[in-house]
């Protein structure tokens, strides 16, 4: 399924549905890769945390190093020197069923939910997968939806210095999951078409950080 045509993400509300549970309790999003395998391979390190224990039994202990300023339990797994996860073999994960939560709930189709057209440095191969998703919209609840998180992508680039310090991700990943974790503060203020009249953005910031708690 490699290459440059679009492919089907399917209609954005179940996409949105789908994703936040994944991103509530863990559960593996439903990505339609085929042959793709461009995030096992783009020098990511690997969050293996205190959940994920079937994946740290499956992974050689030497590929296992103590993340950086988390507390104990919460390990990290590096790439080899082409970016590739050590797990990822034959163009398969050898780990799949066992797979660590991040994996399970990666979605390079929360770019093109979030309007995010470049997934960062050395992810170039994301990114030419995530610009062929194609949502669809077949009700203006869908419309609303996406262009909530849209809205809430551009907000958190262009307004990061009105949160705490490490509030919003410089990571481009992070910022697309986040946008979807905060989008329903946008909603009251975007209509059925998608525009959007944001209040004072102290307030939306406000209202954004409220809506995690
Ligand atoms: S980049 Fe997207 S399509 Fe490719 S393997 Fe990852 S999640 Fe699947
Ligand atoms: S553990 Fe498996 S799914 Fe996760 S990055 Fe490695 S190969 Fe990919």
């Amino acid at each position: 399924m490699s290459g440059t045509t679009p492919l089907s993400a399917g209609p954005f509300s179940g996409w949105l549905r789908e994703m936040q549970l994944a991103l509530e309790i863990g559960c593996g999003t439903d990505v339609p890769c085929g042959d793709c395998v461009a995030c096992c391979s783009s020098s990511y390190f690997i969050h293996l945390g205190p959940d994920d224990q079937a994946a740290k039994r499956r992974i050689p202990k030497e590929l296992q190093f103590r993340a950086p300023g988390l507390p104990k339990g919460h390990a990290v797994m590096g790439y080899d020197e082409h970016g590739r996860c050590p797990m990822l073999v034959d163009g398969k994960c050898s780990v799949y069923e066992d797979r660590p939560r991040t994996c399970r709930v990666y979605d390079c189709r929360v770019f093109a939910a979030a309007g995010i057209a470049d997934a960062g440095e050395g992810k170039e191969a994301i990114t030419r997968q995530a610009v062929r998703w194609r949502f669809e919209f077949p009700t203006p609840a869908d419309i609303r939806l996406q262009a909530a998180v849209k809205h809430a992508a551009d907000f958190l680039r262009d307004h990061a210095d009105l949160f705490p310090d490490g509030f919003v991700p410089p990571n481009p990943t992070q910022r697309a999951v986040l946008a979807v974790k905060v989008h329903e503060a946008f909603l009251e203020y975007v209509d059925d078409a998608g525009r959007a009249k944001l209040p004072a953005p102290k307030q939306m910031a406000q209202a954004i950080i409220d809506s995690l708690e």
